[in-house]
């Protein structure tokens, strides 16, 4: 049905906002027991790489990009080294509105390139890093006819809080712990607000990069949050942990979800389930971590990862002796 018509009383739309969809949200929760044993906790993961374009960004993008549409938008703006863009190029073919793209020169992982460019994206690589590429953004949004769609649009941020409605629902109780990534920080901005909407509370436990500039895991690769101020507020209240993990760190949930679980996703969502291993927490706790992206999207990740195939002669003998 989508997240429009799914969570139209608790959306900012009315009769004029198109019911735009791609058949996002209503994404698995898996109950994860493998993963984690050690610290006895009732584990789920709620995989939103299995959204449209492969990230939880098209549940805030749908409804960025219907507000767009119905206040008469040209096209859609974004800066972004991936999902973001990835999401809008898609919502907007979808629209019928334009989308401008605009990256920083290098830093944008092949996949979620591929997805903007294939979905008829303006995108151009910006001689300069994500902040400038931002700056512009804003400067081309204050034209006519132009809507910038990253999270800092509040559009965004109330789309993005239906996955807090969808857990409640799924799980048919309020979970303890919420566990997720924080990169730019709309994600957890989103859940705290869509916990205060539903009337109940929850720890959030954030993973972040300790080196953010460089962490490999592209998709929270941003040196300064645009939501940093909302971020420390909420630390500030007790209602989010952060913790900073090492490359490291993050790769060794990433890589546990796969083989432990069978779920592949992008190495930047792994970082709430890193964060996890620092945080204090009761046993049988319900806990959810929120996997933010698909693992396909940054298929350079791998490259790291363990069981290259090896060559054999076409005979059982060979398999035997290769598989030992
Ligand atoms: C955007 C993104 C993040 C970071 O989310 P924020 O809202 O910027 O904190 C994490 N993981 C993936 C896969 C993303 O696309």
């Amino acid at each position: 049905m989508g997240v429009i018509e799914s969570y139209l009383d608790r959306l900012p739309v009315g009769a004029a906002t198109p019911r735009l969809s791609l058949g996002e949200g209503s994404t698995p929760l898996v109950p994860a027991r493998r993963l984690l044993s050690n610290l006895d906790l009732d584990l789920h993961l709620k995989c939103e790489g299995a959204n449209p374009t492969g990230s939880f960004k098209d549940r805030g993008m749908v409804v960025a990009v219907a507000k767009a549409s119905e206040a008469g938008a040209r096209a859609v703006v974004c800066a972004s080294t991936g999902n973001t863009a990835a999401s809008a190029s898609a919502y907007a073919a979808r629209a019928g509105l334009g989308a401008i793209v605009l990256t920083p020169s290098g830093a944008i992982a092949t996949a979620k390139a591929s997805q903007a460019r294939v979905a008829g994206a303006r995108v151009l690589e910006v001689r300069g890093t994500f902040d400038a590429a931002l700056e512009c953004c804003c400067a081309l949004a204050a034209e006519d006819g132009f809507v910038l769609v990253n999270s800092i649009n509040p559009d965004r941020i109330e789309g993005q809080k239906t996955v807090v409605f969808e857990l409640l629902e799924q799980l048919g109780r309020v979970p303890d712990v919420i566990a997720l990534p924080f990169g730019g920080g709309g994600n957890l901005v989103a859940l705290a607000k869509g916990l205060d909407e539903a009337g109940v509370e929850a720890r959030l436990v954030a993973g972040q990069a300790k080196e953010r500039a460089t962490t490999y895991a592209s998709a929270i690769r941003i040196s300064k949050p645009a939501h940093a101020g909302e971020v420390a507020a909420l630390v500030a209240a007790g209602r989010v942990e952060v913790f900073s993990l090492s490359d490291e760190e993050i790769g060794e949930a990433w890589l546990a979800l796969a083989t432990l679980e069978g779920v592949f996703c992008e190495p930047a969502s792994a970082a709430g389930v890193a964060a996890l291993q620092h945080v204090p927490l009761e046993p049988a706790s319900l806990t959810v971590c929120i996997l933010t992206g698909h693992g396909l999207k940054d298929p350079a990740a791998v490259e790291q990862a363990p069981g290259a195939p090896t060559s054999v002669e076409a005979s059982l003998d060979a398999i035997l002796e290769a598989i030992g």
